[in-house]
C-alpha cells in the first residue's frame, strides 16, 4: 500500500515512517511535488486534519502531481497538547501557542518556535500543582482507489485518534524528539520524551497509537 503523508513537518514524517509497518510505503509531499503551505483554519484537531488531507487529495485528484502511480490514499495528522489545569489549552493552537501572547512576533526558525512554545507552557504552569496533560493526535485518511474510496462510509474518509496521557515537567530535560517533547513526561515513566529513546516514543506516543488504530481499520 502507498500512502501520501500530508505534512511539511520533517519530524512527524520521520516518526510516521519509523512507526508504519512494512508493506505501507509512505510518500512525502515533496515526493509528489506538493509545495503549498496549507492554512490550518479549523477550530478542532478533527477539522484541521481533514483540511490537510483534503487539500492534498484534491491536488492529486486534479492530476497536479506527475508521480502518483499506485497511490492508495492521503493521510494527515493534527496534534494538540491538552493541559488539564488550562482547561485543555493549547489544544488546536498548540503549534503557534506563543503567538497568543500580546505583542509576540513570529519566530524566525522552527527551533525558536518550539523553544518559545515550551517556555510559554512552563510559564503558564509555574504555580500549578496539577501538571496533568495529554497529547492527542487525530489522523484523517482519504482513500483514493478501490471500492472503499467510492462506496465507503464518508466517501472513503477514515478518522482515528491516539492519546498519550502524562504530565508537564517543571523544566526542560533531554534534546530528543521535537516540539514539547523535552517537557512532556508520559504516564508510567519518569523521563520526558526528550530523554526517552525515539524507539520507545514511537511505541507509546499519541502518533503511534493513532497510526496503530489506522492500520487496524485498514486491515478490517
Ligand atoms: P500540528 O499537528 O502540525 O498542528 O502541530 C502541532 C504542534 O504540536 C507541533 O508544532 C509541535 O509543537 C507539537 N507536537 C506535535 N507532535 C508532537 C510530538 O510528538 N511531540 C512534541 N510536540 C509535538
Amino acid at each position: 500500500m502507498r500512502l501520501v503523508f500530508a505534512s511539511n513537518n520533517a519530524h512527524k514524517l520521520e516518526e510516521v515512517r519509523a512507526i508504519m509497518p512494512a508493506g505501507v510505503d509512505v510518500l512525502s509531499l515533496r515526493d509528489i511535488g506538493f509545495e503549498q503551505e496549507i492554512e490550518e483554519t479549523g477550530v478542532t484537531l478533527e477539522e484541521n486534519s481533514i483540511i490537510k488531507a483534503r487539500t492534498v487529495a484534491d491536488f492529486i485528484n486534479g492530476g497536479m502531481s506527475a508521480s502518483l502511480n499506485g497511490v492508495d490514499g492521503v493521510f494527515a495528522d493534527d496534534t494538540g497538547l491538552e493541559i488539564d489545569a488550562l482547561n485543555g489549552e493549547p489544544g488546536v493552537y498548540t503549534a503557534r501557542w506563543y503567538l497568543m501572547d500580546e505583542g509576540a512576533q513570529e519566530a524566525k526558525t522552527e527551533m525558536e518556535n518550539f523553544a518559545r512554545n515550551r517556555a510559554k507552557a512552563l510559564r503558564e504552569l509555574k504555580d500549578k500543582d496539577n501538571r496533568g496533560c495529554q497529547f492527542r493526535t487525530v489522523i484523517t485518511l482519504i482513500l483514493l482507489n478501490g471500492d472503499d474510496a467510492l462506496n465507503g462510509e464518508n466517501g472513503g474518509m477514515i478518522q482515528v485518534e491516539g492519546v498519550v496521557c502524562g504530565r508537564m515537567a517543571t523544566e526542560e530535560y533531554g534534546e530528543g524528539g521535537f516540539g514539547y517533547d523535552p517537557i512532556f513526561i508520559p504516564e508510567d515513566y519518569d523521563k520526558t520524551f526528550g530523554e526517552l529513546p525515539a524507539e520507545l516514543k514511537n511505541t507509546i506516543s499519541h502518533r503511534a497509537r493513532a497510526l496503530a488504530e489506522l492500520v487496524k481499520v485498514l486491515h478490517d
